[in-house]
């Protein structure tokens, strides 16, 4: 059976010169980046190049880059280490409620460390208000966390906005930008955001690979104690072959970012058209224009998302429900909580995400599919039957899309 891979956002497939690209820094160049000799200075060069590439990438200096073990990673050291440096100035921080868990689990960690915590709201399609910002951030605030783009339901948040509004107010500003890589282009030289974080297997690199930019003044504490590696900032002998994955895939995925993804937005905006008006009772998740390119997430009503999701894999589609990381788990995903969905509603959800390998055809074969599977489903639901009978009656169904001011 064919397989169809529509989960790009828990992981994507390494781009073939990306994986060409690591295999000599196994095999060959495997010298410590430490050593003095040839073969430590063979790593070193690697390690510099880089950097560089990753920097260039995002127009920042090299010097602003330090290289994690991935996304979670620089969130940890984004947010403790901002947190420790500036704590003599306060120990308020804000963030959202639509954030990863690498960022919210965080926060309240440093919540219960005793820092006094905002968690911003969103609006029914997942977009925090920049005024909402505004008004949260006092005289003690040392950190805003917010992300540029959400996992689950793909919405874009206006991120240089809510940058500037830190910025005017001198309050340091980090996003999690692990979804907009690639995606989004985002050029720092122009967008005043002090911490961003990546990572390299959402956009074709390898897994367990990640960077931190810190722009130059940032006070940053540190998570680690080890060697004198990454300016000291995150010790610990480098991963050569990911590093040099990760700036290969970098540079790949920052270019032509408009023409790629107007590729992906053609095929995620025929499923989502597909689904709605060939589902009965499905609703699209996230903002309705301000999303990622590739993200599609979906409340299919009266049906269990996992049900769903066992369906498309029986037939070879791979896709998840809520995110990667509460699937599996019977909590409800917060990210459909804060935009105001009830329990019953988010449990149907599921997210497809598109990359750069799918095509037409297996979009109108997901469709297809989704559409045999709800309907078994259904048929075994009193609860849809008697909808449908409310909604003959009316002449009415519900909304497909959510409203919003932005
Ligand atoms: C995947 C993801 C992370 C975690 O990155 P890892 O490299 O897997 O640790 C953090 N934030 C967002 C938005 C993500 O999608």
């Amino acid at each position: 059976m064919k397989r169809i891979y529509l989960d790009h956002g828990a992981t994507t497939p390494p781009h073939a010169d990306v994986i060409e690209a690591m295999l000599p820094y196994f095999r060959q160049y495997f010298g410590n980046p430490s050593s003095v000799h040839s073969f430590g200075r063979e790593a070193r060069r690697a390690l510099d190049e880089s950097r560089e590439k990753t920097a260039l990438a995002l127009g920042v200096k090299p010097e602003e880059i330090i290289f994690t073990s991935g996304g979670t990673e620089a969130n940890n050291l984004a947010i403790q280490g901002v947190v420790e440096a500036l704590a003599a100035r306060g120990r308020h921080v804000i963030t959202s409620a639509v954030e990863h868990h690498a960022v919210l689990d965080t926060v309240k960690i440093m919540a219960d460390k005793g820092c006094s915590l905002t968690v911003l709201p969103v609006d029914r399609c997942g977009i925090v208000d920049p005024d909402d910002l505004r008004k949260a951030i006092r005289d003690d605030t040392v950190l805003v966390t917010i992300m540029t783009a959400n996992n689950e339901i793909g919405t874009v948040q206006p991120v240089e906005e809510l940058a500037r509004t830190c910025r005017d107010k001198g309050v340091p500003f980090h996003t999690d930008a692990v979804q907009a890589i690639g995606s989004i282009p985002l050029d720092l030289r122009g967008v005043p955001i002090d911490l961003l974080s990546l990572s390299a297997h959402k956009f074709y690199g390898p897994k367990g690979i990640g960077a931190l930019f810190v722009r130059k003044g940032t006070k940053l504490g540190k998570l680690m104690f080890g060697g004198g590696q990454e300016r000291k900032m995150r010790p610990g002998t480098e991963n050569i072959p990911a590093i040099v994955g990760l700036a290969k895939a970098i540079e790949m995925a920052t270019k032509d970012i408009p023409g790629k993804s107007a590729a992906i937005t053609v095929l995620r905006d025929r499923l989502i058209e597909k689904l709605l008006n060939e589902i009965d009772a499905v609703q699209l998740n996230g903002h309705p224009v301000h999303r990622l390119p590739g993200n599609v997430n979906i409340s299919v009503n009266f049906v269990e998302g996992e049900g769903l999701l066992l369906d498309l894999d029986l037939n070879g589609i791979a896709a998840s429900s809520g995110s990667a990381c509460t699937s599996g788990s019977l909590e409800a995903s917060h990210v459909l909580m804060a935009c105001g969905m009830d329990h019953q509603t988010a449990h149907g959800s599921l997210r497809l995400t598109l990359g750069h390998g799918n095509t037409l055809e297996e979009v109108d074969y997901t469709v297809a599919t989704l559409k045999n599977s709800v309907d078994r489903l259904r048929g075994m639901s009193s609860l849809y039957k008697n909808y449908r009978r409310q909604v003959d009656k009316n002449h009415a169904g519900g909304e497909k899309t959510c409203t919003t001011k932005r």
